[in-house]
């Protein structure tokens, strides 16, 4: 084995693989280590598994709530915590394979387990994607600055706000728990940051991060058709009713 490479990347949670693969793509030897699990927290105790659990309570969420949609189950519903626990490791075990199975497939990349350490004046890439979102029930999605963050920072703000209680996707499913917030800059018309806590708000916040990462002004996601009937055709909506946002307060009328 050779002891000399172009990259040593230690670690290989969510950011070590992805930039190991680009390397080794790019014709560049590589060394990746790994001291525990491959994966690291986001496969093996953090996103994937809370979020596999999180399916589970919501299955009994929505059973113990069957009655309201007009469908019957005959005695208790009941959680096996057992199989909860089961299907969550399955889960987590299946990605964990994956990613150790991607790395020892790429051409120029050697596969190295054990704890890794500098001994010398050479420098290596040390992985690290400080935590960015936790997801619940309902989903939050939050992208950018609050209202009262980018007051602070000098913007002049227009937000537009709505509760999932008024909007039609929601209502159908029955999950009209929570609302939806959009900030933008009066002057510039840069979105500066967006929350939808509901419903797909997980996955709806993506329209309004795309368009923030295109630098876009909001009249053009403002115009863009959405499907419908959908959690993402309200952003457009929401977009059409931007009021300016004095402080806390101003916009309590609209909830
Ligand atoms: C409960 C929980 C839920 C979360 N939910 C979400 C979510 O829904 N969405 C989201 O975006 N983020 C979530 N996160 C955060 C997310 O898991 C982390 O941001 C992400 O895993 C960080 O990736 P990373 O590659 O920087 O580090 P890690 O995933 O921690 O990977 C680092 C790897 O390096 C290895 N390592 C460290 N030092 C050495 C060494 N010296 N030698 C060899 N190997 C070493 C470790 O064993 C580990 O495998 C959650 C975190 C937790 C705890």
């Amino acid at each position: 084995m050779k002891n000399s490479h172009d990259a040593i990347i230690i670690g290989t949670g969510q950011a070590g693989p992805p930039l190991a693969k680009r390397l080794s793509e790019a014709g560049m030897s590589v060394a990746i280590v790994e001291r525990h699990l491959f994966g690291g927290t986001c496969v093996n105790t953090g996103c994937i598994p809370t979020k596999a659990m999180v399916a589970s309570a919501y299955a009994a969420r929505v059973a113990r709530r069957a009655g309201e949609y007009g469908v019957s189950i005959v005695g208790d519903i009941a959680v096996d915590m057992k199989t909860v626990k089961a299907r969550k490791d399955a889960i987590s075990e299946r990605s964990r394979t994956g990613v150790e199975k991607m790395l020892r497939g790429l051409k120029h990349c050697v596969v190295l387990t054990g704890h890794a350490r500098f001994r010398s004046g050479h420098w290596a890439i040390a992985t690290a994607k400080a935590p960015s979102r936790i997801h619940i029930d309902p989903p939050l999605g939050r992208a950018g600055l609050t209202e009262t963050e980018a007051q602070r920072r000098g913007h002049s703000v227009l937000v537009g706000k709505r509760p999932m209680s008024r909007v039609g996707r929601a209502i159908e499913k029955g999950e009209t728990n929570g609302l939806m917030k959009i900030i933008v800059d009066e002057k510039s018309l840069e979105i500066l940051g967006a929350a939808v806590l509901g419903t797909g708000g997980d996955e709806v916040i993506h329209c309004v991060l795309d368009a923030m990462y295109a630098k876009a002004p909001y009249p053009v996601l403002q115009r863009a058709m959405h499907i419908h009937p959908t959690v993402s055709e309200l952003i457009p909506t929401l977009l059409g009713e931007l009021l300016p946002w004095i402080g806390p307060g101003s916009l309590e009328s609209m909830t």
